[in-house]
């Protein structure tokens, strides 16, 4: 099981569902969002891309690509539908 490392951020919307995001959860290390890194929105699971600044861009669909197709892909995908499920029970 995965140590989820929480880390405060700036504030940030998400760019599809426009939620406040002023907090990200590492999956893989201990160490806060970089430049590059994937962000997963926990309320609507559109994911986006960090920039240097710690604000959020849209992925493109060459990164998209590459994330879902690379070894994070399944997990992005469980992480996803678990999202999903949890919008479906709240009935949004
Ligand atoms: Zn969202």
């Amino acid at each position: 099981m995965p140590e989820f490392n929480e880390h405060l951020t700036k504030m940030n919307h998400c760019l599809a569902c426009g939620k406040d995001l002023d907090g990200a959860m590492n999956v893989d290390d201990t160490r806060g969002p970089q430049e590059g890194d994937v962000s997963i929105c926990i309320y609507c699971g559109t994911l986006s891309v960090f920039t240097k600044d710690i604000d959020l861009r849209p992925m493109t669909f060459e990164e998209e690509y590459e994330v879902m197709s690379g070894p994070s892909g399944k997990r992005m995908r469980f992480l996803q539908d678990r999202i999903q499920a949890m919008r479906h029970a709240r009935g949004s």
